[in-house]
């Protein structure tokens, strides 16, 4: 199956369900950043949760940052992911690597850390973000980010990711987001009903190795309630808008004299983008070209 994201509702609207298959754009991040299994595991996890959260944002343009700051020896990770699909992200020590935990899985929780923080940013294309941060719960991401949900925006919800290696690299990622709307969460039954479902579905990833698609996946879980898939399959990616011209002019922002030091001591500079992982070389000449562009920016300022 693609990459996908794909929106669903259930009980008349009072339930909203998005699921995202994150296969690729994982395997995508791992090759990029040269990411251990558990560093692929925990940016994976980060990387899906941002493509749900941005799911319900309005504005075309709208993004949301999740930046995950423990004390683990993973460092902090970040990730960008837009309502557009696109998603890019890093972690600071990537070729951390640990032993499984007591359940023969990744340890994300112990990489991570469990003391530390989420935050969350917002862009909804207003140019006024909003953030919000609290506290690890777990480190596994799922459990901070559902605790971010429940204390932050009030919605009761429940988060679930994964990320499965193989030997050859990410076999199966994604995740799964499922929100009880206030008018369906004075219902407690329905409330408890889909809390013992969403406890039996801790296993996403096996779901998506056994080739089931989201619309079946959604099926399993609130079928005989009201199920609507909403038509529009939405594909997703790794995407980093990062370029030579961009890094150009973040080098011209050093002003003139540092970038004189760098054309008589490196002779050029070299810059890598964090979130892609992309090193982008410039020489001499281009480096005199900024500085000359500097020198007429300032003569047309003075001008004026
Ligand atoms: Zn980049």
């Amino acid at each position: 199956m693609a990459d996908q994201l794909i929106r669903a509702t259930a009980a008349a609207g009072g339930i909203r369900v998005v699921g995202v298959v994150t296969t690729r754009l994982t395997e995508v991040a791992r090759q990029r950043h040269q990411l251990s299994y558990v560093a692929t595991a925990a940016l994976g996890r980060t990387m899906a949760a941002g493509l749900l959260l941005a799911s319900s944002m309005k504005r075309p343009q709208s993004r949301v940052n999740i930046r995950v700051r423990g004390d683990g020896p993973l460092g902090g990770i970040l990730i960008d992911a837009g309502l557009d699909g696109t998603v890019r992200g890093y972690v600071d020590n990537p070729t951390v690597e640990l032993p499984p935990n007591r359940v023969g899985k990744l340890d994300v929780g112990a990489a991570v850390g469990r003391q530390g923080y989420v935050y969350v940013v917002r862009d909804v294309g207003y140019g006024y973000p909003y953030s919000s941060t609290v506290e690890l719960v777990s480190g596994e991401i799922g459990e901070d980010l559902t605790h971010y949900l429940a204390t932050s925006e009030q919605t009761p919800s429940a988060l679930v990711l994964g990320v499965f290696m193989g030997s050859q690299g990410v076999e199966a990622a994604g995740g799964l987001l499922l929100q009880i709307l206030p008018r369906a969460a004075e219902d407690e039954e329905m409330v408890t009903t889909l809390e013992n479902r969403l406890s039996a579905l801790t296993v996403f990833t096996p779901m998506l190795r056994a080739n089931k698609t989201l619309p079946q996946i959604f099926e399993d879980l609130v079928g005989d309630m009201g199920l609507e898939i909403l038509p529009e399959t939405q594909l997703v990616r790794f995407h980093c808008p990062c370029s030579f011209d961009r890094m150009l002019g973040a080098l011209k922002m050093l002003g003139e004299e540092e970038l004189q030091d760098m054309i008589e001591k490196d002779h050029g500079a070299e810059a890598t983008c964090h979130f892609c992982n992309q090193v982008y070389h410039t020489d001499s000449d281009q480096l005199a070209q900024l500085i000359e562009d500097l020198r007429v920016e300032r003569q047309q300022a003075g001008q004026r």
